[in-house]
C-alpha cells in the first residue's frame, strides 16, 4: 500500500460555508466542507434529491450531506471525515443497487457519479475509467475505438458496483466477466489511503474485489484490459412462449460458440412499430442475442434460434455493439421493483412449466423473467481465482417484478414464490442480483471457501467494519 493522504485541507470558499440547518449540525457541516474541495449537499439544496435518488426508488433514505468528490483525495478526506464525526458511509456510483445499498439515513453519501471521466488507450489495449463512470459512458468511449470490455447489458449501470460484484453481460461467453478483464484498481482504503491494488501489488486484495464488492475500499479509478468489438450480430427475437420454446432456447444457447451470448426475457409483446397492435400483451420470449465475430458466422449462429419457432418479430442483424442497449433501454428508468435470482445447472422441467403459467396468468404489476445462459470464456475462469464462484452456473434465471409501493409486500411474495418454483438443483446467487435476503442467500452468493478467504481480507483492510453498507462481509 502507498500514497498515505495528508490531513484535511482548508479551502476559502468551505470557510464561508453558512451555517446549516443538516442534522450534522453546523460544526460538523463545516469540517466536512473544510475536509473537501468537491461539493457538500444538504436536504434542500439544489441536487440534493437528485443525488440520492436510486434505480429501485423503494429505497428512499436521506442522508444528513452528500459528498460530491472533485477527486480521489476528497474520497480519501470523507472516509477520514466520516470517521472523526462517527458517521456511516454508503457509496453511490450507478444507484443500480438491488438492495438498495447505495444509501443511507443520517450517514454521508459519498456520490461518485463526478468522477466519470474515461481514458481509452488503442495502443495498449487498456481502458481506464474513475469509480464513478457508468457503463453507457465506458462503452460509448471505446466503441469509437472499435474496442470493448465487457460490462452488463443496461448502460446507465455504474461501473462501481457492477464490476465489483462481477459484471455479467453480452461478452460473457466471448470475453468473459468485466472481473476478468479488470487490470488493477486504484482505491481508497478505510483507514483513507490511496492505493493501487493488482495481481501483482496485493493478490489477496485484488482477489477479493473481484465479486465481493464495496467490502473492501472505495474505488476511484478501474482499468480493463479492451478487445476488439465493433461491428456485432445483435438485436431481439421475438418468439412465442410455449415448453418446447423455452427448452429448444436453452439448448441452443448452450451449444452456441462462445462468440454467442443471449440475454432472455419473458414477457408480455410491448406496443412497438413492429408488432401487430393486436399482439400487444401476448405472453412472448424476448431473445436478445449478441455475435461478437465475423458477421458471416454471425448470421450461421443465430439460425437455431430462427427455427425455434416462427418469430413474432425478427430484428436480428449487423449493429455497432452499443445499439444492442437500445433494447434494453426501458430498463434505465428508475422504478419500484422487485428482483430475485439464481444460478441453475439447467433449466429442469418444472421451471419452464412454472414460466408457462406463471406467464400465462395475472402477475401483479409487470412480470419479466430474465434467462442468462452462461459457460464459455467466464465459465472457463477458475473458481477460486476470483470472489465471483460461480463458474460453473449454466443458467442465471431471474424474476423480475415492477410493481408499486401500495403492492410491494404482495409482489415480493409473488416474486420469491415464483423464483422458488424456478430454482430447483440452484447452485447458488448472482452478488448483484441479491437484494437483502438473509443470512442463508447471503452464503449462497460467497460459498465456504469463498467466504472464509473474503473474511480474511476484510480482517486485514477492513477490520471495524467501516464499509458495511453492501453484502457484508463480517470482520469477525
Ligand atoms: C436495470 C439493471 C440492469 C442490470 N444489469 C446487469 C447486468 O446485465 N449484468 C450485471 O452483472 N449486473 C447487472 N445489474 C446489477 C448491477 O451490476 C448491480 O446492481 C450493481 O451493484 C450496480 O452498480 P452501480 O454502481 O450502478 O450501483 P450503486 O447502487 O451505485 O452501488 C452499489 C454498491 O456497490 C458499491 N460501490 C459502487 N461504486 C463503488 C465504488 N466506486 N467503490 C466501491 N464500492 C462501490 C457500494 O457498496 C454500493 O452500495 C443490473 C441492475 C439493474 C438495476
Amino acid at each position: 500500500m502507498s500514497n498515505p493522504v495528508a490531513g484535511p485541507a482548508t479551502s476559502a470558499a468551505a470557510a464561508l460555508a453558512p451555517a446549516s440547518s443538516s442534522p450534522l449540525g453546523a460544526v460538523d457541516l463545516r469540517a466536512l466542507r473544510d475536509a473537501v474541495s468537491g461539493q457538500v449537499l444538504v436536504d434542500g439544496d439544489a441536487g440534493y434529491d437528485a443525488a440520492r435518488g436510486l434505480h429501485n426508488t423503494h429505497y428512499d433514505r436521506k442522508p444528513a450531506a452528500i459528498v460530491r468528490p472533485a477527486d480521489a483525495i476528497d474520497v480519501s478526506r470523507t472516509v477520514q471525515t466520516a470517521h472523526e464525526l462517527g458517521l456511516e458511509l454508503a457509496v453511490k456510483s450507478g444507484g443500480h443497487s438491488v438492495a438498495g445499498h447505495s444509501a443511507t439515513d443520517g450517514g454521508i453519501l459519498l456520490d461518485m457519479r463526478t468522477l466519470n471521466a474515461v481514458d481509452i488507450d488503442p495502443i495498449r489495449w487498456v481502458g481506464s475509467a474513475q469509480g464513478g463512470a457508468t457503463a453507457g459512458e465506458y462503452t460509448m468511449a471505446a466503441h469509437a475505438h472499435g474496442m470493448a470490455t465487457p460490462f452488463g447489458d443496461t448502460l446507465s449501470v455504474g461501473l462501481g458496483g457492477l464490476t465489483l460484484g462481477g459484471g455479467i453481460g453480452w461478452l460473457a461467453r466471448k470475453h468473459g466477466m468485466t472481473i476478468d478483464n479488470l487490470l488493477e484498481a486504484d482505491i481508497v482504503t478505510a483507514d483513507g489511503r490511496m492505493v493501487t491494488v493488482s495481481e501483482e501489488s496485493d493478490p489477496d486484495l485484488f482477489w477479493a474485489i473481484r465479486g465481493g464488492g464495496g467490502n473492501f475500499g472505495i474505488v476511484t479509478r478501474f482499468r480493463y484490459r479492451l478487445h476488439p468489438v465493433e461491428i456485432v450480430t445483435g438485436g431481439a427475437l421475438f418468439l412465442p412462449l410455449s415448453q418446447q420454446v423455452l427448452r429448444g432456447l436453452i439448448d441452443a444457447s448452450v451449444e452456441a460458440p462462445d462468440e454467442l451470448t443471449q440475454i432472455s426475457f419473458v414477457m408480455p409483446l410491448p406496443p412497438a412499430p413492429f408488432l401487430p397492435p393486436e399482439l400487444v400483451g401476448t405472453p412472448a420470449i424476448a431473445v436478445m442475442p449478441v455475435f461478437s465475430g465475423p458477421l458471416d458466422e454471425g448470421a450461421a449462429a443465430m439460425a437455431p434460434f430462427r427455427a425455434l419457432a416462427k418469430p413474432y418479430a425478427d430484428l436480428i442483424g449487423p449493429m455497432p455493439y452499443p445499439a444492442q442497449y437500445q433494447f434494453t433501454s426501458g430498463g434505465e428508468e428508475p422504478s419500484v421493483g422487485v428482483l430475485r435470482s439464481s444460478f441453475l445447472p439447467d433449466l429442469t422441467e418444472g421451471g419452464i412449466d412454472a414460466i408457462v403459467e406463471r406467464h400465462s396468468n395475472p402477475v401483479p404489476g409487470m412480470a419479466f423473467t430474465q434467462l442468462r445462459v452462461l459457460g464459455g470464456a467466464m465459465g472457463r475462469v477458475p473458481a477460486g481465482a476470483t470472489a465471483f464462484a460461480h463458474r460453473d452456473a449454466t443458467v442465471m434465471a431471474s424474476v423480475i417484478t415492477g410493481t408499486s409501493e401500495e403492492h410491494y409486500d404482495e409482489a415480493v411474495a409473488w416474486t420469491e414464490a415464483y423464483q422458488a418454483e424456478l430454482s430447483e438443483g440452484s447452485t447458488g446467487v448472482y452478488s448483484n442480483f441479491l437484494a437483502d435476503e438473509g443470512a442463508g442467500r447471503l452464503a449462497k452468493a460467497y460459498p465456504g471457501a469463498t467466504y472464509e478467504r473474503l473474511v480474511q481480507v476484510k480482517r486485514r483492510v477492513d477490520p471495524d467494519n467501516f464499509f458495511h453498507g453492501n453484502h457484508n462481509i463480517r470482520p469477525s
